[in-house]
């Protein structure tokens, strides 16, 4: 073992920092060496079912479904304490993700810290109680109240890719509105939330049971676990369209609410009067942390009339593109999680060969990198818009170039996807490319650059990219429940 990294590897379960049941643990490892930087408990059923039980309980008892100053209070602790340990928190998120270390400074750990409080002041902006205008029903006169009140029990499903800030996306909006919270990330990323557990434990004074961390190797069955049992009422998942889709189904045998924030294949347009030199100029940006981002636009619509010039200005950007070791600061793409990814990455390569697709820069695994699961960053050209790899998610460092004829032939492509997750349009009128971007189904369009992204913008999908928003007045809505009580009109 080498590259020790001081992480906690205890669960957070019913107030207490707890190994498994059963003692068992797992080792954590580290995508850019392949070597274990660390063990982790390996829940089992027994497990998760003792942090159901004890968030069931924290919200039918304690008061912090009523309590929102209290709320605000121990959530603002978690956050000064989450601000203390950052660099802690980063070695430890470089090591078990391989992201880039670059990126730990923005939106892998920093910028979601500094967002979470946008979360936590929520409290203060959501309407908690309204009434409305007397209204005549079966001819009596009522006065109506609507209270706005947690769901209860949220478990919440997260994935490796960004593996803090899903977990803080959710956990701080569910934990704000009152609900009591039950976490199982993925197993490549534990540490990721047994940290949050642990600032959770030392820093606040949030009761036993309203926060609890679940971490477990043979993760999937243990999340079933979680979707399927009755105490719990809404499922928060980020992950593949598929798993999303079963916990759907799971949880539908007790009529859960659920939110889902899925897959994506987003389309970045190039209109034909857009600086082409900057836009595939800067088109390797695509392989940013391995291209395991779910909104990254790993689908370039090129005009036919640019396309020869768009193709070439790509090849020297694919060609120059700096990745490897993620502690250098200077890589922006490291390794993929692991060697199952790094296989069906390299898997979909080969079926764009044999589909026809032209590659152009990349296709294998780096010579030059013996250690760790690195794909090469790959450029298709040529791309037929039905094929395989323009329709299913690579979550690798792939681009795939389509060409198009005119607007209305590239509002096709772009939308010619099961997945609506987002997208962007680039052009030197800003509104014709915005008219574009209204015609685009997905949750989120960036144009001319602009970023959609932040605390209080609603994203999310259309299609088959999900279910509701995170962040933003919606995303917070999703952790709420609505009461109207009817009461006789004042007199
Ligand atoms: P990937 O295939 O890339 O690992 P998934 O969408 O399967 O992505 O995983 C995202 C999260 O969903 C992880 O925390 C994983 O453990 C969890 N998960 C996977 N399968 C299930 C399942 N059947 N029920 C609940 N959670 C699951």
């Amino acid at each position: 073992m080498t590259d020790v990294v001081v992480a906690e590897s205890r669960m957070y379960i019913d107030g207490e920092l707890t190994e498994a049941i059963s003692g068992a643990t797992y080792a954590n490892i580290n995508p850019a060496t392949e070597e274990e930087i660390g063990q982790v408990s390996d829940a089992g059923v027994a497990d998760m079912e003792r942090a159901i039980a004890a968030a069931r309980r924290a919200f039918d008892e304690s008061g912090w479904a009523t309590d929102r100053e209290f709320r605000k209070r121990c959530l603002h602790q978690l956050h000064e304490g989450l601000v203390k340990e950052a660099e802690v928190l980063r070695a430890q998120i470089v090591a078990e993700v391989g992201s880039p270390i670059m990126l730990t400074y923005a939106v892998q750990q920093d910028s979601c810290i500094e967002d979470m409080v946008w979360d936590i002041d929520c409290i203060d902006r959501i309407e908690w109680e309204y009434d409305l205008p007397v209204h005549e029903f079966f001819g009596m006169k009522s006065a109506r109240r609507v209270l706005r009140e947690p769901i209860g029990v949220v478990g919440a499903i997260t994935p490796w890719n960004f593996p803090f800030m899903l977990n803080l996306s959710k956990v701080i909006p569910a934990l704000a509105a009152g609900n009591t919270v039950v976490l199982k990330p993925a197993p490549d990323t534990p540490w990721s939330a047994t940290h949050i557990g642990r600032v959770a434990a030392e820093y606040t004074d949030i009761p036993a049971g309203v926060f609890n961390v679940v971490t477990a190797g043979n993760a999937a069955a243990i999340g079933e676990v979680l979707s399927g049992d009755l105490r719990v009422d809404m499922i928060s998942f980020t992950g593949s369209t598929a798993t999303g889709k079963r916990i759907m189904a799971r949880g539908a045998e007790t009529l859960k609410r659920v939110f889902l924030e899925l897959g994506g294949k987003s389309a970045n347009i190039i209109l034909d009067d857009a600086d082409l030199a900057a836009q595939c100029g800067g088109g390797a940006m695509v392989c940013m942390h391995g291209g395991q981002g779910c909104a990254i636009g790993t689908r370039m619509l090129l005009p036919r009339s640019h396309y020869d010039e768009g193709v070439e200005l790509l090849k020297a950007a694919f060609e120059g593109w700096k990745y490897g070791d993620p502690t250098n600061p200077e890589n922006l793409q490291g390794p993929l999680i692991s060697a199952i990814q790094r296989e069906r990455v390299l898997g979909y390569i080969e079926t764009g060969k044999a589909e026809g697709a032209r590659l152009v820069v990349g296709g294998g695994r780096p010579a030059h990198l013996d250690k760790g699961y690195y794909v090469e960053p790959t450029l298709f050209v040529d791309v037929d818009p039905d094929s395989t790899i323009a329709q299913e998610e690579i979550f690798g460092p792939v681009l795939v170039v389509i060409p198009y004829d005119d607007d209305d032939d590239a509002v096709r492509i772009a939308n010619n996807s099961r997945y609506g997750l987002s997208g962007s349009v680039n052009g030197r009128d800003l509104d014709r490319a915005y008219g574009i971007a209204k015609r685009i189904r997905t949750g989120t369009v960036a144009v001319n650059g602009g970023q959609w992204f932040g605390p209080d913008s609603p994203f999310g999908g259309y299609k088959e990219s999900g279910l509701g928003r995170e962040h933003g007045i919606p995303g917070f809505e999703e952790y709420l429940e609505t009461k109207t009580i009817g009461l006789p009109a004042p007199s």
